[in-house]
């Protein structure tokens, strides 16, 4: 069983309009045990990007540490309720070293639990964004994504889980997927974009059909074994199933690889920036996680691991 749902988001964060006493009433009404708040901390959020997300994923701290203590003692008898951070982290030259600095400034302040460390954006850009895939195939955008992870896993010690490793391969846009599919020689899925009257064909199209692990293992060896020498734990972020890709973040075969190099701490997350949307998936992806060799996931309290059983 998984209890504890260790990533989502609330109004704090920009992305979401969910209020904390329905996260938490929900959670009491999905029988979780407890729940850590994980909103948006993006330093530097590119002022374009930031335009057109409608805002700049920042917010006061001092009134989001205040809100949720009083929560958590409110609810102290239904909730085990902790408090955390999923922060931006940043591998351009100009603002790495301001990033670091705001960071550790901030979380000696408070006293949080759990930390995500999240790759976001790269290049002063969201690769959410189409702009980032120009003349780029799938391939190339991600590997650069994976050596920003893995440079951003080297230079930050101010996190404890690396979030959604691989959740970039929702975003790929449409001219790159097409690149990817002709030098991979897919004629399937060319056919399917010749014939393609919409758009909407090649949503999500790249991570459910081309994405394969396997591609990108050299550096994913790299970050995975440089999380385990860091005794960092890496997430299991269950948004991938939401979004239809058919798998968590990271795929399976990641999470085997894992285990193989000796890598045991795990995280657990919906990501939900909605109330409905917590624990989602959670019992398939418990039994996924066993079948895999895992026999704990970890929950985390003033910023140290503690087992819980599958
Ligand atoms: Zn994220
Ligand atoms: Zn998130």
């Amino acid at each position: 069983m998984i209890n504890y749902d260790f990533h989502l988001h609330s109004d704090f964060s920009t992305d979401s309009d969910e209020k904390q006493e329905n996260i938490i009433e929900t959670a009491i009404e999905k029988r979780l045990k407890g729940l850590c708040f994980t909103d948006h901390m993006d330093l530097y959020f590119p002022l374009a990007c930031s335009k057109k997300s409608g805002g700049d994923f920042v917010f006061d701290v001092d009134e989001y540490y205040e809100l949720i203590s009083t929560l958590r003692y409110r609810y102290r008898d239904s909730l085990d309720i902790r408090i955390g951070l999923e922060i931006g982290l940043r591998d351009e030259p100009e603002l790495r070293d301001k990033c670091i600095k705001e960071y550790n400034e901030m979380l000696e302040k408070y006293p949080f639990d759990f930390i995500i460390g999240s790759t976001h954006c790269l290049e002063n850009i969201d690769p959410y964004w189409e702009e980032y895939w120009y003349e780029r195939t799938a391939e190339e955008g991600l590997n650069r994504y994976f050596d920003a992870i893995d440079k951003n896993i080297s230079d930050y010690d101010c996190f404890d889980s690396v979030g959604h490793l691989d959740y970039l391969v929702r975003y790929v846009s449409q001219e790159a997927t097409l690149r990817s599919a002709e030098r991979k020689g897919r004629t399937d899925i060319l056919t399917l974009a010749r014939n393609a009257e919409d758009k909407s064909v090649f949503k999500r199209l790249y991570g459910r059909e081309i994405y394969d692990p396997k591609d990108f293992s050299d550096r994913i060896d790299i970050i995975l074994k440089k999380i385990i020498d860091k005794g960092k734990a890496l997430e299991i972020n269950t948004a991938g199933l939401k979004y239809g890709l058919g798998f968590a973040h990271p795929q399976k075969e990641i999470l085997i690889r894992y285990r193989e190099l000796g890598g045991e701490l795990i995280t657990i997350g919906s990501d939900a920036h909605k109330a409905e949307h917590l624990a989602y998936d959670f019992n398939d992806v418990c039994e996924m996680l066993k079948c895999v060799g895992f026999k704990y996931y970890f929950i985390y309290k003033d910023r140290k691991p503690f087992a819980e059983r599958l």
